[in-house]
């Protein structure tokens, strides 16, 4: 089975104040800094508040019901 190289790297979004996961398969000789950074520009802000906002609620839901009990 072969395993495709892929990558997971971390860039830092200052839009959204946060670091987020980008998955990709770079060619060697490819320049990282100018992808991550295009990367960010593509980056979908508005999707990846939205997840984070979700997911703070979740949380915030089960530490409520775990009070009630
Ligand atoms: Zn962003």
């Amino acid at each position: 089975m072969a395993i495709p190289n892929v990558k997971r790297f971390r860039p830092f979004c200052p839009t959204c104040n946060d670091s987020f996961t980008v998955m990709a398969v770079l060619p060697r000789e490819a320049n990282v800094d100018a992808y991550l950074n295009d990367a960010v520009s593509r980056h979908d802000h508005k999707a990846f508040t939205d997840a984070k906002s979700a997911m703070n609620k979740v949380r915030v839901g089960q530490q409520k019901q775990q009070k009630k009990k």
